[in-house]
């Protein structure tokens, strides 16, 4: 099935509004196997939008819109798409009588506008939602199926969720997967897996990257086909795949440390605590952190780390050798089972020997030191993020080379 998502809203061609209903709801459809076509914004512009659906009409079978189901004037989604589907508006009671419990339970009453909202699509599906006053529709017309949803993304979502997935998801079976790789660049995995794009139709295989991880998605209506050319990227990649699930890594390392019992802490300079932060925003963390330490200065490093001044000073605070004694000073605090140190210039300001994006991280545990130096490409967000998330990659390496790293918890 193919689909195409209109959003509507001056506030969205405005800029005023960054459009997340377009991405949130791509995102859905892919998992229920389902192409989305196009995306349009489009201002509130009665004319604009009829003009909009006809031509979408002639290429997609199932068309979603976003916003426009508000009760005041420049909401008219409902009305534009009943007039070109010659349905009228019918007058229900029984949303009236919703909308009402919804202000009576806020403690205020619906305003006369409100009345708008209770006229429903005539042979159209009314769907429930529970988190505000515009109800969403769904029509079916001429082989084109109308889903029409309330604009704010919450109740979008929701009603998304609950209302349309059991709508057009009752067809077909859709069996898919999805590898999250770390450390292998997208045109070389594409590279890899190209034959197998050729090899099995019936599979729709999709890499995306992001921040240092490809991702890929497999999707197929026959759940045989999809295990083979699973099975078979696994085989040429499982040395990347940090899990198979949707988790990020964070959450990977968190669920692996967690099931080996193992505490993890941090002494951090150029990433100023982004790797404790990222790791402390999961519940539970504490099961598995110990600490962080931001030693940003030289002699934050001495004071909280032992790194020795000869070693700053020969070597800089940017180098392998402070990276090393960094990672050595806080697994020696103790308790420790794998302190990792970072190091790095995160910009804007490098130099021909040390540039922009050279970060070292160390990584201390029992078995030894490992020092991996990178050179990250971006401005100093980027490189802070980058250097997080490589961090979290040396621990699952680690923890791979022991035999201890699950992909599938
Ligand atoms: P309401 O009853 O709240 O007016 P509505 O269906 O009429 O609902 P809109 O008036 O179009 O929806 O949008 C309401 C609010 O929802 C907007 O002010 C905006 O904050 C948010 N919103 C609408 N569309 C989008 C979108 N595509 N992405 C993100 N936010 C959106
Ligand atoms: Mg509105």
């Amino acid at each position: 099935m193919l689909a195409a998502i209109i959003n509507v809203g001056t506030e969205l061609t405005s800029g005023d509004t960054l459009n997340i209903n377009s991405q949130t709801l791509s995102r859905r459809l892919f998992d229920l196997g389902i192409e989305v076509k196009f995306h349009i914004s489009v201002e509130d512009n009665k004319d604009l939008l009829k003009e909009l659906i006809e031509d979408s009409k002639k290429k997609v079978d199932i068309i979603i819109f976003t916003g426009g189901l508000g009760p005041t004037d420049d909401d008219f989604t409902k009305e534009i798409v009943a007039e070109v589907n010659h349905k009228d508006l019918i007058y229900d009671q029984k949303i009236m009588d919703s909308i009402e419990r919804f202000f009576a339970n806020r403690g205020t009453k619906p305003s006369p506008n409100n009345k708008k909202q209770a006229y429903i699509i005539e042979d159209s599906i009314v769907l429930k939602n529970d988190l505000g006053t515009a109800p969403g529709y769904f029509l079916e017309n001429d082989g084109i199926k109308y889903i029409l949803l309330p604009g704010p993304p919450g109740e979008m979502l929701n009603l998304f969720k609950k209302e349309v997935v059991p709508l057009i998801d009752s067809e077909e079976k859709i069996y898919k997967k999805m590898i999250k790789t770390i450390g292998i660049g997208e045109s070389l995995l594409e590279e890899g897996i190209k034959d197998l794009i050729r090899e099995e139709n019936g599979v729709y295989i999709a890499t995306y990257s992001k921040l240092g991880e490809v991702r890929v998605k497999l999707i197929s209506k026959e759940e045989d086909k999809l295990n083979n050319i699973y099975e078979k990227i696994y085989q040429r990649y499982s040395e990347y795949i940090y899990t198979l699930s949707y988790d990020n890594i964070e959450e990977s390392i968190y669920k692996n440390l967690k099931q080996n019992k193992m505490k993890i802490a941090f002494c951090e300079s150029c990433t100023g605590g982004l790797i404790a932060s990222t790791l402390v925003a999961l519940e539970g963390a504490s099961e598995v952190f110990d600490r962080s330490i931001v030693t940003y200065s030289n002699r934050a490093k001495v004071e909280e780390l032992n790194v020795s001044e000869d070693s700053l000073k020969k070597y800089g605070a940017v180098s392998e050798e402070v990276a090393r004694e960094m990672a050595e000073g806080l697994y020696n605090r103790g308790s420790i089972d794998i302190a990792i140190s970072v190091t790095g210039i995160a910009g804007p300001d490098g130099t021909e020997e040390k540039p922009v994006g050279l970060v070292y991280i160390g990584l201390k545990t029992k078995d030894g030191v490992i020092i991996k130096k990178n050179n990250f490409v971006g401005r100093r967000k980027t490189i802070q993020e980058r250097t997080a998330k490589e961090a979290f990659n040396m621990v699952r390496k680690y923890l791979s080379e022991k035999n201890i790293y699950s992909i599938e918890l």
